[in-house]
């Protein structure tokens, strides 16, 4: 027992000196000298605790931290590692970093035609000549530009919306760049208007509206198709989905 007792304080005594390696942070083993404390401890600290609801040892610190957590997503155990490990990196590393969010706020706008996001006043889709410019693509916001972009399956314009119809959350239809795509479709290029607008009850309404206006236009409306998911078995399909993958079956190409 006492041969015990004596091997655990010399490990203790390792321990101390030695510092753990923190299974969150890569800085445990600073944390791990700064959280620990005469009183012995029988387990490795949770490094983050103490860090977040004691005092920063730099006012700066701590600022830092208040504007990581205006991120989505980010709260302050998760801002604090943040601004730990730009404070490991080079100050040319941080400067680039912090400069590249001054240029997005500062020169980073919206498309004049299509309002998707631009470094000019033209973004490169609307203004590349390669483009079939009778298609128009309606899409709720830039996020989803990027995902049409991304399957390379289209090839046409797109026009962002900023937003959909929501009664509920009293976003009409003068609160989004509706009023651009009817200007746009009667110039009379446009030949076909594609809404890929999300498959909601406010999205199925922005579609209803935006069919309404442009009805008195030659055009043709069309709405992405919704069904199984590829690699989903029937079984895992809601029975909505389901039925109108059904509704909306495509002939099958051989
Ligand atoms: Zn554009």
């Amino acid at each position: 027992m006492r041969f015990c007792r004596i091997l655990f304080v010399l490990l203790s005594e390792q321990r101390r000196q030695n510092g753990f390696f923190c299974p969150v942070s890569c800085s445990a083993r600073f944390l791990f000298h700064c959280c620990s404390s005469s009183k012995p401890r029988s387990s490795p600290p949770n490094c983050s605790e103490p860090l977040i609801t004691g005092p920063y040892p730099s006012r700066l610190l701590e600022k830092a931290v208040q504007e990581l957590t205006r991120l989505p997503g980010v709260g302050r155990k998760t801002a604090l590692r943040y601004a730990l490990y730009l404070l490991r990196q080079s100050p040319e590393v941080v400067h680039s970093f912090a400069q590249s969010l001054t240029d997005l706020r500062d020169h980073v706008s919206h498309c004049k035609i299509c309002h998707n996001l631009s470094d000019h006043d033209i973004c490169d889709i609307c203004a590349a000549n390669n483009r079939d410019r009778t298609q128009v693509c309606v899409v709720e916001n830039v996020h989803s530009v990027m995902c049409i972009e991304q399957t390379g399956q289209y090839n046409g314009l797109y026009h962002v919306l900023g937003g959909i119809i929501s009664p509920m959350d009293g976003i009409g239809p003068s609160d989004i760049e509706l009023a651009s795509l009817i200007s746009r479709a009667e110039e009379g290029e446009i030949k076909e208007v594609i809404l890929a607008l999300s498959p909601t009850m406010e999205g199925d309404t922005t579609n209803f509206y935006i069919s309404r206006r442009l009805a008195h236009l030659d055009l043709k409306i069309s709405v992405i198709a919704r069904g199984v998911s590829v690699g989903d078995g029937l079984e895992y399909t809601d029975e909505v989905t389901l039925g109108r993958s059904i509704l909306g079956r495509t002939p099958l190409q051989s």
